[in-house]
């Protein structure tokens, strides 16, 4: 165990953040609070996490001397979003401790990877094949059967590349966009609903799962999530599945594992991102510890916070197209006293484009559903 591996970071320290999104943002207000200085490293300027950082770095993830500039300038490292050049982390690895560590973000950062490693592990997960052309393609759809999803190897998100397949689709033709990229032929899950867990893996080995929570997608983005999920079985069972694969990651942070619930009550592992998840969101109001918090307590090596669940809460995402007719009317949101408003500082607000959320509470995880899409359609004079 090298001496880098139980470093300490208390308050007062500078985190480095690569990524400039909005986790990285929320990321930065919980780092803040507690006292810790943040700087964000990203190829844009006025980024939602640079407009709360004490420093931005706009700069491209491939600038070797500007990642390594960055690093010396920070006591550790750690990403908000996946899609980093493995490179660049093992740039910053040489002046400061990066976690988690480079070779989670490789795994997790290519789906073939995540899958190949998932399966190693003995971790459930959905049938699927390595497709290189249509050829290879044709061969791999009688294996898998259809329907099945034909995904990228890499750099996917929000279901951006990936199309489902249907018995009689012309498979030429729907190989096209993938030629060249690589990609998984993976068997279709009729699920009964999506969930996420949220786990965090601390430098002692500690993990600390949030509570469960069930996921809502709209064209393959997520919509809503409501907490806590309310099966007490599957949540043991989904905890159980996550603790597996960080600890298997050898994870020190915080990590999303998204499943698939089938109808015999079984968990598939979808997808996983070593960072704060959107399915998240709703922990900065409504848990002891925000997963925003509980990344930092991970990557600064400071024991784990509590993770309960203070009230049952409710998450709406806000997508850019909601301003398709103007500025939705914000005060028609803030009329519901039980709800919270987050906006990410974008000023495009671009069909899809994820600009904000919304999070009410509730007596019960379905009270606060109801109210937070009604929220969420008043902000359009839709309620
Ligand atoms: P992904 O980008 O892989 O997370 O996929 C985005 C969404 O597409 C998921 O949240 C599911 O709703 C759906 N999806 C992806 N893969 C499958 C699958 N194998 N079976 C059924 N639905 C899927």
């Amino acid at each position: 165990m090298s001496a880098d591996s139980q470093r300490v970071f208390p308050p007062g320290a500078t985190i480095g953040v690569m990524g400039g999104g909005q986790l990285g943002r929320m990321f930065a207000i919980a780092a803040r609070r507690m006292g810790y200085r943040v700087h964000t490293f990203s190829p844009d300027e006025d980024t939602p996490t640079g407009q709360l950082a004490d420093r931005e770095v706009a700069a491209s993830y491939e600038d070797e001397a500007a990642v390594r500039e960055f690093a010396r300038g920070v006591d550790v490292l750690t990403f908000e979003f996946e899609n980093i050049p493995v490179q660049c982390i093992a740039w910053a690895a040489d002046h400061c401790v990066t976690r988690p560590a480079g070779r989670v973000l490789h795994i997790c950062q290519h789906r073939l990877r995540e899958k190949e490693f998932l399966d190693q592990a003995g971790l459930p997960l959905a049938p699927f094949i390595h497709v290189s052309t249509a050829g290879e393609l044709a061969a791999a759809v009688p294996e898998i059967g259809l329907p099945a999803v034909l995904k990228t190897a890499s750099f996917g998100y929000d279901g951006k590349g990936q199309r489902k397949l249907q018995p009689g689709d012309n498979l030429v033709a729907a190989w096209a966009p993938f030629a060249g990229k690589g990609a998984v032929l993976e068997g279709f899950v009729p699920f009964e609903c999506e969930l996420s867990v949220l786990v965090a893996r601390g430098i002692d080995g500690a993990l600390r799962t949030f509570p469960i929570t069930r996921n809502a997608h709209a064209n393959h983005i997520l919509d809503v999530t409501v907490a806590p999920f309310g099966d007490e079985q599957i949540e043991a069972a989904a905890r159980e599945l996550a603790c597996a694969v960080a600890e298997a990651l050898d994870l020190v942070g915080l990590l999303a594992v998204e499943m698939f619930l089938r109808p015999d009550g079984s968990l598939l592992i979808n997808e996983l991102a070593p960072r704060p998840h959107n399915s998240g969101h709703w922990s900065f109001d409504a848990a002891v510890t925000s997963q925003f918090e509980q990344q930092l307590r991970a990557v600064c090596g400071l024991p784990l916070g509590a993770t309960d669940l203070l009230r049952p809460a409710a998450m709406a995402n806000l997508l850019g197209d909601l301003w398709t007719n103007g500025e939705p009317n914000w005060a028609a949101a803030a009329a519901f006293p039980e709800v919270k408003i987050h906006l990410y500082g974008k000023a495009e607000p671009r069909p899809g484009r994820k600009m904000g959320h919304l999070v009410a509470f509730g007596d019960t995880p379905d009270e606060a559903e109801t109210r937070v899409r009604a929220a969420r359609a008043a902000l359009t004079g839709l309620a």
